[in-house]
């Protein structure tokens, strides 16, 4: 067990053997991870050492005060917050080995080919399927809403290896390389005027067998473990008080007194306090994830997160009056981060509307609320035990 003085230690030895002013960053960031202090609560070896994840906080602020360079977590949100834990949770040593330190330091970016045209909230209904040649498994198929697949080296895939068994019991998790020629990338325009996403088109694509995350047919298990953690990396960021689309409003609000109002105050105040609640119980949630698995609790988090960007940015949007309806720039880009609270009060309000869908809709997270957090009955289903090819699609 590492503690805090031990941490602090090894922080700032890191910081005196390569100094941030005269060291490149991709070589900082190499060093910090081979410190173990780039995800204290990952294994020694692999970016950690095996610490309480909330000891996290300690090396960045150390870090921060020293001004040393980030990963910019927010070009990598996918493998930081979906693709490690799974890699980590599922994978090889080899596959461990190979992939994490080049994905924490940022010289790989991931994307995730989940959702398909006819499988989003049923994602396991996806009719992507790969298919057994030698030492390799052969797909063909189409995703579609890939955030960063313009950007990414990697994907995390999976698709169909056994139509006949019933739909959660023949999918396979795969790596996948978006460098194969048989990778067809183009651009899906959003409200926002940019692409953030695209969809994918995969014909004869080749995934060497090593390129497996768990069992064959057991990828929705695997899933399991990108989809929770996709929730808390959306809805669970760590972030300062008054942080995030709060802190937006809240900056208006002070620079520009002529557009206040009593009614806005008083509305202002609200989403504060919720805020504020939202962030501390985020807080709660991540010291409760020790060994980084986290559960359903996640969903919650995420609800919230997706109701209060759309209601603070909706609330900017209307205090600034007739200026909330301007719109900056509505040329189209292919941004290379994802930014939720970027640009201008326009671009917030638009950009906020996805929060609801993107990880998961909230209409889905609320069943998933419901039945395995509060212990609700189910949904009916009559799909589970029979064979996918002979399901209605
Ligand atoms: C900004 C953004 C980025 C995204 N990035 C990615 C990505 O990188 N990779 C990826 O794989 N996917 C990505 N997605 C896709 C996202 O995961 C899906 O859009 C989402 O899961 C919903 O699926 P769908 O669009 O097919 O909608 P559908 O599943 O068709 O849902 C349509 C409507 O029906 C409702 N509904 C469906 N089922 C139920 C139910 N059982 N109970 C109640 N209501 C229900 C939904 O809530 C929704 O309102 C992204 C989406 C957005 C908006």
């Amino acid at each position: 067990m590492t503690d805090v003085e031990e941490l602090l230690a090894r922080t700032r030895k890191l910081l005196a053997d390569h100094p941030p002013a005269d060291t490149d960053r991709t070589d900082f960031l190499r060093a910090r991870f081979d410190a173990g202090l780039a995800w204290v609560h990952y294994p020694v070896g692999l970016g950690g050492l095996d610490a309480p994840r909330a000891l996290q906080a300690v090396v960045d602020a150390e870090l921060a005060a020293a001004g040393a360079p980030d990963n910019d977590p927010r070009k990598i949100g996918i493998g930081l917050g979906m693709a490690a834990p799974t890699v980590l949770a599922h994978g090889t040593d080899e596959v461990k080995e190979r992939f994490l330190r080049p994905l924490w330091v940022g010289e790989e970016v991931w994307c995730q080919l989940f959702s398909e045209p006819g499988a989003g909230s049923d994602l396991a209904a996806l009719a992507t399927r790969a298919v057994r040649d030698g030492e390799d498994w052969v797909v063909d198929g189409q995703k579609v809403w890939t955030s960063s697949a313009h950007t990414a080296r990697w994907a995390i895939l999976i698709a169909r290896t056994d139509p006949d068994a019933p739909k959660h019991r023949g999918i396979t998790y795969f790596v996948c390389d978006m460098t194969d020629p048989g990778v067809e990338v183009r651009p899906l325009r959003q409200i926002t005027g940019e692409a953030e996403f695209n969809e994918v088109f995969l014909t004869g694509v080749r995934i060497p067998d090593a390129h497996r995350l768990g069992e064959v047919g057991d990828g929705w298990r695997v899933a399991q473990t990108t989809l929770m953690n996709e929730r808390v990396s959306i809805g669970g960021a760590r972030i300062p008080r008054e942080g995030g689309m709060i802190g937006k409003v809240a900056a208006t609000w002070r620079a520009r007194p002529e557009l206040r109002t009593h009614e806005l105050h008083r509305r202002l105040l609200d989403h504060w306090v919720d805020a504020e609640v939202a962030r501390l119980a985020g807080e709660r949630l991540r010291q409760q994830l020790v060994a980084g698995r986290p559960g359903p609790e996640g969903s919650a988090m995420k609800l919230a997160f997706a109701r209060l960007n759309q209601a603070i940015s909706g609330l900017e949007v209307e205090l600034l009056g007739d200026e909330g309806l301007l719109y900056g720039e509505w040329e189209m880009r292919r941004p290379e981060l994802v930014d939720f609270t970027g640009r201008d009060a326009g671009y917030r309000y638009l950009r906020s509307k996805g929060n609801s869908i993107e990880g998961g809709t909230s209409e889905v997270l609320l069943n998933i609320v419901a039945e395995r957090v509060l212990g609700l009955p189910p949904e009916p289903r009559n799909d589970k035990d029979v064979a996918w090819k002979d399901l209605a699609r």
